[in-house]
């Protein structure tokens, strides 16, 4: 099998070591694609050309109108090959093939029309200062060359999230995407390519960890923009040190989701099943912890465990499709060990609990599993999952909830099921997270801010939040005297 290379500069190249790893297909095991494993020589280069690029008058003289047609021509690129791309993705990450072109390739298209509009509105501003004798303007200045780290979740999806303010931003970046689910970025590269970007402005160097720290640790990368686990945020934060780079990190999570007693059951159970089971509960923002009034407590148990038992697992391209397989393995195993852990705690599994069987025992397939009797240091109530693992729990009052809700180390995403409108604005203003729904699940639009806080991260992708994110506010004096 050839080896996919990936886009330095003007140049398709291989690791700069000769290394190689796989890209399997999740529902089969079988080996998908084999590409470079990058190291840090391969970081080194892709930042010199970045940083080249940003320099070159070619990017630097583009303008913001110009800049607002590349991106808007990226967004039809990626629709012209909707097809194409939804089916990798959903190969190799195992999405079904409605979420893959409906959110991923969708959505895709969708940031970098957004995010096209905001080219030719990066104003600054003329501050009412107290000067007589000065003039004073601000302006918006690109970062620099950032660093885009992203995980395997929605390899496109978030990969578009950052390249689309990074670049209408005016800043020129190395993408460094989940080695687990490398392909979509590598094609997304061609694009960029064939949409006549100046080279370098967009670097994709494929690789693991090693490759990820090397673009974190680069005093030539002005700011990282990271989407992944806590812990490796974490050491991100440390590692970025050096030249005190920008960070913006979106990181882990463990949705809450309250259903009061006034609740419409039959709508809070189908939202609620969605969200957690969506891409097979890989989900940062996927309800995992549920916290049911005690009076329709067993009745959204049961009715939760029903319609969980009859969600159709299968590989992503297949259309009946609704949930496919975990990303891989590894993942797999992760998310079994919580679920044992569960059971050893004492916690009554309702339904699930185990690997998919027959036709699907050769894919990474995990059945939706759901908890009852459960208590909140459990570390299924606690740690973050991401896979089809729900929790039920029982509250006796809202103010409990609240407490109960915020007592976790994340804070990305609640959701709320009530037909009070007073309970939903309390619960709204007491939840301690970047984002609350009510009476709704998965709320993402490119123009609405989207992260969290606490150990979810720091600062907002989309929205004008992410335009702050990646620019630089320049104050000029003018003296006039
Ligand atoms: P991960 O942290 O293991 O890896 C993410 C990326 O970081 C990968 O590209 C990986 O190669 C790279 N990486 C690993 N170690 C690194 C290091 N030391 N320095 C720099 N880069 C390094 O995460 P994952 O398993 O790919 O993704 C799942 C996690 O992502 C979950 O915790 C999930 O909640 C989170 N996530 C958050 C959001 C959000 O918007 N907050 C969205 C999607 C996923």
């Amino acid at each position: 099998m050839d080896t996919i290379p990936f886009l330095c500069g003007d140049t398709w190249c291989r690791a700069a070591s000769g290394a190689t790893f796989d890209s399997r297909d999740p529902a089969t095991g079988e080996v998908l694609a084999v590409v470079p494993d990058g190291g840090s020589d391969d970081i080194d280069a892709a930042v010199r050309a970045a940083r080249d690029a940003l320099e070159d008058a070619r990017w630097a003289r583009i303008s913001p109108a110009e800049r607002a047609r590349l991106l808007w021509r990226i967004a039809e690129l990626i629709e012209d090959r909707a097809d194409e791309l939804a089916e990798l993705e959903s190969r190799d990450q195992g999405q079904p093939l409605a979420l893959a072109r409906g959110v991923s390739v969708g959505g895709a298209a969708e940031h970098f029309r957004y995010f096209a509009g905001w080219c030719t509105k990066l104003d600054g501003r003329v501050p009412a200062h107290s000067r007589p004798d000065a003039l004073n303007y601000t302006k918006r200045v690109p970062v620099g060359v950032c660093g885009l780290i992203t995980p395997w979740n929605f390899p496109l999806l978030i990969a578009a999230w950052k390249l689309a303010p990074a670049l209408a931003c005016g800043n020129t970046v190395v993408l460094k995407p989940a080695e687990q689910t490398p392909l979509t970025a590598l094609r997304l590269a061609g694009l960029f390519h064939e949409a006549g970007f100046p080279p370098g402005v967009v670097n994709v160097v494929t690789g693991g960890p090693e490759a990820g720290r090397a673009l974190v640790e680069h005093d030539g990368v002005d700011k990282v923009s990271f989407t992944g686990s806590t812990e490796v945020g974490r050491s991100i934060v440390r590692a970025s040190a050096g030249n005190l780079k920008r960070l913006s990190l979106e990181l882990g999570g463990k949705a809450a989701s309250v259903i009061t007693a006034d609740s419409d059951i039959e709508a809070a159970v189908a939202g609620n099943l969605r969200s957690a089971t969506q891409n097979s509960g890989q989900v940062c923002a996927a309800s995992a912890r549920f916290y049911v009034a005690r009076a329709r407590y067993s009745e959204f148990t049961d009715r939760l465990a029903t319609a969980a038992e009859n969600i159709r697992l299968g590989p992503g391209l297949d259309p009946g499709t609704q949930m496919g397989p975990l990303v891989g393995e590894e993942h797999l195993s992760s998310v079994d060990s919580y679920v044992r852990s569960g059971i050893e705690q004492g916690a009554s599994l309702v339904t699930g609990g185990a690997r998919g069987d027959g036709p699907l025992a050769r894919g990474s397939f995990y059945q939706p599993t759901v908890f009852a009797d459960a208590d909140d240091e459990m570390r299924i109530a606690r740690e973050e999952i991401f896979g089809p693992v729900l929790t039920v729990m029982p509250f006796d009052d809202i103010d409990e909830a609240a407490t109960r809700v915020n007592d976790s180390q994340y804070g990305l995403a609640a959701s709320v099921w009530t037909r009070d409108l007073a309970t939903a604005h309390r619960l709204a203003e007491r939840i301690n997270a970047g984002c609350v729904r009510v009476n709704m699940v998965a709320g993402i639009d490119p123009a609405v801010p989207w992260g969290g806080v606490k150990a979810s991260g720091w600062g907002r992708e989309m929205g004008a939040e992410a335009i702050e994110d990646y620019t630089e506010v320049k104050s000029v004096w003018i003296g006039l005297e």
